[in-house]
């Protein structure tokens, strides 16, 4: 994997993310209160939805940052466990990857 090509596809999964919290942070300030019981709790379960779905983004921008570090030094592609390179299909898969398949299974 070259590194301009990683650095690109990191930027944009952080780009596309940072969207992705953006527009449920607007979910959750743009809300009215429902009048209606049964639709209080449709919407306290969405919201649950919402937090999951905002908590795993933000763990993955953590990821990519981490990553990003990387992408400085000259281990950007090593695997952080065993030392082996991570193959370019998984690093196409998942681009803030930082150890290889074997190790992550
Ligand atoms: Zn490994």
């Amino acid at each position: 994997m070259e590194r301009e090509m990683l650095r690109e596809m990191l930027l944009t999964e952080q780009a596309e993310l940072q969207k992705r919290v953006d527009a449920i942070g607007k979910d959750f300030s743009g809300r009215t209160i429902s009048k209606q019981f049964d639709e209080q709790v449709v919407e306290r379960e969405n919201d649950e939805v919402l937090r999951e779905l905002e908590a795993e983004a933000k763990e993955e921008l953590q990821a990519i940052d981490v990553a990003l570090r990387r992408i400085e030094t000259d281990q950007f592609d090593r695997c952080r466990k065993c030392g082996e390179t991570i193959a370019d299909e998984r690093l196409k898969a998942i681009p803030h990857a930082t150890t290889c398949r074997n190790c992550a299974t």
